[in-house]
């Protein structure tokens, strides 16, 4: 099973809480489109093969193209790559960019997943984070996709936003209930410095929310979803059954995919590329048809403890014995003493060598995995 990842690195206004890759100066667009499909003509032999079982367009924001440019990418990968019909194929979308004609171009060219980026359901917060929408556009967009066909829809979610948001974010689960979307991600906000809520904080114009604010949010929320029947199937990501995110999923399968546009990463089991994250550089490298794309060797100590990792943040768990048996490392072994303790806290739960973590362990998952972590000198 493989996947691919299209950056398109637009927005219309940048967030203040932001630092993925994206640029708000427009008249690249059209040069970056051309580079991305220059980009998959010269991967086409990365995924050898492979079905490609998931399309992603992430960005950024890849609802600001107009429906024929997406169209146009679509019709490169469906040339290149063999994609069944039964590929789930998400699209990143803005609920101010949601109009029904919109929509429904969307759905018509096979995009059969939207990801609507609501974050809140409160005007003053969005307009506090610097979103483009107000609350009433991610209800009309949310309205529009599901009345245009639209039966698989993501809803992003923020959390933490302020101090003293608990209340808020009942609201906003009040909201999310009503709408019922198949699948929502839950974010902490978190603070980066090259942000401008990095250097308001720095500044001391913001005060940090409180760690236990932030953990008591996480615990409502997902109890709040539970109750309402999602799964919390991975520690910011929840869906209702039959709903997972393939795409998702799949990179926390290690299965391979391709990330094509500026900043995007590549996995094939052995090596990681990673775009470089500069439109103007992008562009230039692939007009004299270079791929702009470093490349990090995977050893034998970074594969288990991104195993480790990303098993620990799904309700899959982290198997042990797989790395056993794959790599010839007993983490059990090593850290027993530890993982009883963590067990005995109720954080995590052993069976069969499979350590998952609860929700109370979900709030450490980072700490608890780099305790486990093996280092380079270890094997
Ligand atoms: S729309 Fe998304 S990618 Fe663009 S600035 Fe806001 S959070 Fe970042």
């Amino acid at each position: 099973m493989a996947g691919i990842y299209v950056h398109i690195p637009f927005c219309r206004q940048a967030c203040h809480y932001c630092d993925f890759h994206f640029s708000t100066y427009h008249k690249l667009i059209r040069p970056v489109l051309e580079a991305i499909g220059r980009e998959l003509h010269l991967r086409q032999d990365y995924l050898q093969g492979a079905a490609v079982e998931t399309i992603y367009f992430g960005g950024g924001t890849p609802s600001l193209l107009n429906p024929e440019d997406l169209q146009v990418l679509l019709d490169q990968i469906y040339e290149i790559f063999p994609v069944p019909g039964s590929c789930e194929i998400t699209l990143e979308s803005n609920p101010d960019d949601l109009n029904k004609k919109k929509v429904r171009a969307l759905r018509s060219m096979g995009i059969n997943r939207l990801s609507i980026g609501a974050q809140t359901f409160h005007d003053e917060y969005l307009t506090y984070l610097n979103r483009v929408h107000t609350a009433e556009d991610i209800k009309r967009s949310f309205f529009n996709a599901r009345e245009c066909g639209f039966d698989n829809i993501n809803l992003d979610l923020i959390y933490a936003i302020r101090e003293n948001y608990t209340d808020m974010l009942k609201k906003d689960l009040v909201e999310i209930g009503n709408l019922r979307p198949e699948h929502i991600s839950a974010y902490c906000l978190t603070i980066e410095p090259v942000t401008v809520f990095g250097r308001w904080l720095d500044k001391s114009k913001i005060p940090p929310v409180p760690d236990h604010e932030a953990a008591e949010q996480f615990e409502i929320i997902s109890e709040h979803l539970g109750l309402l029947q999602y799964d919390h199937y991975e520690i910011s990501n929840f869906a209702l059954p039959g709903y997972f995110s393939r795409h998702n999923t799949n990179y926390w399968m290690e299965n391979v995919y391709l990330g094509i546009g500026p900043s995007a990463h590549s996995y094939n089991l052995k090596q990681r590329q990673h775009n470089l994250d500069n439109n103007s550089r992008y562009i230039k490298s692939l007009t004299m048809g270079n791929i702009p794309a470093t490349i990090e060797y995977l050893s034998i100590p970074n594969r288990i403890n991104e195993r480790i990792l990303t098993g620990l943040r799904t309700s899959r768990g982290c198997d042990l014995n797989g790395i056993r048996k794959d790599f010839g490392v007993d983490i059990l072994g090593k850290n027993g003493d530890y993982i009883q303790e963590l067990a005995d806290k109720e954080m995590v739960i052993l069976t069969d060598g499979i350590m998952k973590l609860n929700r109370k362990g979900m709030l450490f998952a980072d700490r608890i995995a780099s305790d486990l972590f093996v280092s380079e000198g270890e094997i």
